[in-house]
């Protein structure tokens, strides 16, 4: 392992977010690891629930990824610190971020742990979870690099039931006030980065509870599958789908009209007040704001297949103005049924701006002093 630099997402910053960074300081810290680039990512701000679980009260209304690198600065260190990168945005903005880490996934909705877990199918992966019933219980569930993920696809279902926190139709939130103070994290985030030391041990997806005191550790023999090979589309996001098609088309040496694109996200049309409705990927969370009018709109179409004639039918639009997810994956799906998975490349000016959020607090800039 030595002279690698091990590339790690830490994806939600929640209560385990929080405590899996700390403890991978830690780590760091105490030269238990190589060296790490490791992106923090996540699309919210430090109020009063995630103070009551961890974070420092001077990070208030900081963006937490910033806030995270802050409170890692003030613990360990400006060395520790420097190996951290912030990541303002949801998972599903930044793909091409997380296709190629290991990852954490601290999200605590289901949907969104599976759309990360498919994206880092080829790297090693655990999904860390607290729960409290008449015990608490953390779970760790680890992939290794090539064995199987949380989901095979990010199938519908997956996003219905992302959509169920928030109301896909309207964008209200439907998330009950959760956020009780307790010290769960600090035990799952602990055991999730003992998991990641010691990753060289384990050939298998396994699933480590500990409910109480009591651990259980359980080998999941799921539908353990090589990761689709997937080639790279060097486009920013100035291009349009006509172009994706036609690139991937003469990639293929096939016609444009023998093939189908599936992206990972939805393509969706929503009307609102304005008179031209709107048309964009979709990702969580979902707002339900149009971003030019700011007010409600109502979901009037959603796919994830696009064939030749819409391609051409959307000729003026660009990946940018449809706000397609950062490094977006797609599958090109040929008429005799053959398939090829194709990633646009990543490139951090093309993560697509949170629409119809609440005002955030200043983005903050970290200095050494910030906090004084
Ligand atoms: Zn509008």
């Amino acid at each position: 392992m030595s002279g690698e630099v091990n590339r790690i997402a830490v994806v939600g910053l929640g209560n385990v977010g929080y405590w899996t960074t700390t403890a991978l300081g830690l780590a760091m810290l105490g030269g238990l690891t190589a060296e790490c680039d490791i992106a923090l990512v996540d699309f919210d701000t430090v109020d009063e629930r995630a103070v009551r679980k961890g974070y420092p009260p001077w990070l208030r209304g900081w963006h937490k990824p910033k806030a995270m690198v802050a409170a890692i600065n003030a613990t360990y260190g400006v060395c520790v610190a420097n190996a951290m990168h912030p990541v303002h945005a949801a998972a599903q903005s930044v793909p091409g971020l997380l296709a190629d880490r290991d990852v954490f996934i601290c999200v605590d909705s289901l949907g969104d742990a599976q759309f990360v877990s498919s994206l880092a199918r080829s790297r090693w992966q655990c999904r860390v979870s607290t729960g409290v019933g008449e015990l608490a219980t953390h779970c760790l569930e680890v992939f290794p690099p090539d064995t199987a993920a949380l989901s095979d696809v990010y199938d519908d279902a997956a996003w219905a039931q992302a959509g169920r926190r928030q109301s896909c139709m309207t964008g209200e939130s439907a998330r009950p006030l959760d956020g009780a103070a307790h010290p769960l994290g600090i035990t799952a985030g602990a055991l999730a980065v003992q998991a990641y030391l010691s990753r060289a041990l384990d050939s298998v997806p396994y699933r480590l509870q500990v409910t109480g005191t009591r651990p259980l550790r359980s080998d999941l023999w799921g539908p353990a599958r090589k990761a689709a090979t997937c080639r790279v589309l060097d486009l920013d996001h100035g291009a349009t789908i006509d172009r994706v098609l036609r690139d991937i088309a003469r990639d293929l040496a096939v016609d444009v009209d023998d093939l189908m694109l599936t992206w990972e996200t939805p393509l969706v049309r929503r009307h609102c007040a304005c008179p031209c409705p709107y048309l964009g990927f979709e990702r969580y969370p979902v707002s339900g704001r149009c971003p030019t009018c700011n007010g409600r709109s109502i979901l009037v179409a959603a796919s994830r297949e696009t064939l030749a004639a819409e391609a051409r039918e959307l000729e003026h639009r660009t990946l940018r103005s449809l706000h397609a997810p950062a490094g977006i994956g797609l599958s090109a799906i040929r008429r005799d049924g053959r398939s090829q998975r194709y990633r646009l490349a990543y490139r951090q000016e093309d993560v697509p701006p949170l629409v119809g959020l609440p005002p955030s607090a200043p983005n903050t800039q970290l200095t050494e002093d910030s906090h004084a």
